[in-house]
């Protein structure tokens, strides 16, 4: 743990750590397979993530603590290697208790990313199902999360940019091969949905970076291990992912 997290972590009384930890060890296998000092490591950066966000709901619809700590613990997983801890653009997360629609639109969402109001969307039962089924390659907040790694990355100065830009770049190489191939219907890893954009591939490769590492790694290695470098962690090792 750095010093930065050491200090953080003076922010936050036992009481809130103590649950943080009981709601993880119950709502998420990443956490429940981490070593004893990763764990410690991993409640604060998920308490300082729900710190720097808002969470609105549903008038009538109430985001407890428990949901907070579910869903900051996505945002924890997928940043636990890196530097980058929270969010500067997209603080703000609004819960639905079911799939919802936008004006003029039919269509029903379980989750988006809206540049323009800088909101992340989720609806509630999406998001659980993301983490009580951990082996499908479905985690909803994963790959909200993940979209906004991609959008403030590309807008932050060059210093304070969360991916560096030689492996950010590696990724990008392995993941428009991996385009074409969803595209082409040749594609046995990813959800066919990848094949939409790299944004997408990105996130959808994320879900499966995470709950299915194994089979990820076997059949799209150089993908696989430009997603390890990217993030500086490997899920296959599982109490100590940290590279
Ligand atoms: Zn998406």
């Amino acid at each position: 743990m750095n010093i930065k997290h050491k200090l953080i972590a003076l922010l936050f009384t036992k009481k809130t750590k103590l649950e943080c930890d009981k709601v993880l060890s119950v709502y998420s296998p990443y956490y429940q397979n981490l070593s004893k000092v990763n764990k410690y490591n991993f409640q604060i950066r998920t308490l300082l993530f729900i710190r720097t966000t808002t969470f609105n709901s549903t008038q009538g619809f109430v985001v407890n603590n428990k949901m907070k700590i579910i869903i900051s613990s996505a945002f924890a997983q997928l940043t636990f290697g890196l530097k980058t801890d929270t969010l500067k653009v997209f603080n703000n997360i609004f819960i639905t208790p079911q799939p919802y629609s936008y004006k003029n639109n039919a269509a029903l969402f379980d989750g988006d990313v809206n540049l323009h109001t800088k909101k992340i969307n989720m609806s509630w039962p999406a998001i659980e199902r993301g983490f009580k089924i951990p082996d499908d390659a479905l985690n909803l907040c994963i790959h909200e999360f993940g979209h906004c790694l991609i959008f403030e990355n590309t807008s932050r100065s060059y210093l304070s940019k969360i991916f560096k830009k030689k492996d950010f770049n590696n990724w990008r190489k392995h993941a428009e091969v991996k385009l074409e191939k969803v595209k082409s219907n040749d594609n046995k890893v990813l959800r066919d949905y990848a094949g939409t954009n790299l944004v997408e591939l990105f996130s959808v490769s994320l879900e499966t970076f995470f709950e299915q590492a194994e089979y990820f790694e076997e059949n799209e290695p150089l993908l696989y291990f430009s997603t390890t470098k990217l993030l500086k962690q490997d899920p296959r090792n599982k109490t100590n992912p940290i590279l």
